[in-house]
Order: C-alpha cells, then sequence, then structure tokens
C-alpha cells in the first residue's frame, strides 16, 4: 500500500514540476515571474540600428528595473 501512494505522490509532484516551469515564483517577493519582451535598439557599426528581442523574467521587486 505505501508503495502505491508513493507512486500516486510521485506522478503529482511531476506534474506540479512541469508546471512550475511555466509560473515561475520569486523567492523574493513570491510573486510569479512574468516574462516580458523587451525591444532593445542597437546602432551597429555599419551605422545602422537592429533591434535586439529579448524576454526578461519581471516580478514586483524587479519591475522598476524592467520597465525602467
Ligand atoms: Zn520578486
Amino acid at each position: 500500500m505505501a508503495k502505491k501512494e508513493g507512486g500516486f505522490q510521485a506522478k503529482v509532484a511531476k506534474t506540479a514540476a512541469g508546471a512550475a516551469t511555466h509560473a515561475v515564483k520569486c523567492p523574493k517577493c513570491g510573486e510569479p515571474i512574468q516574462p516580458v519582451k523587451l525591444v532593445a535598439s542597437e546602432r551597429t557599426p555599419k551605422g545602422s540600428y537592429k533591434f535586439n528581442e529579448h524576454y526578461v523574467g519581471a516580478c514586483k521587486c524587479t519591475a522598476k528595473e524592467v520597465y525602467g
């Protein structure tokens, strides 16, 4: 019986871990970290501009840094 319960718990834990990858919580404020798309314009040596898109994780305590 104990072995069966262990298997069930392991399955639940695996599912929870999979969901956690989509909603990572910040260890500081406990709020879910939202991926925020930032576009930074960079001037190339040739004099034109290129746009770098990247994602950063934003939560309550990093919102100021992310949104400026
Ligand atoms: Zn935070």
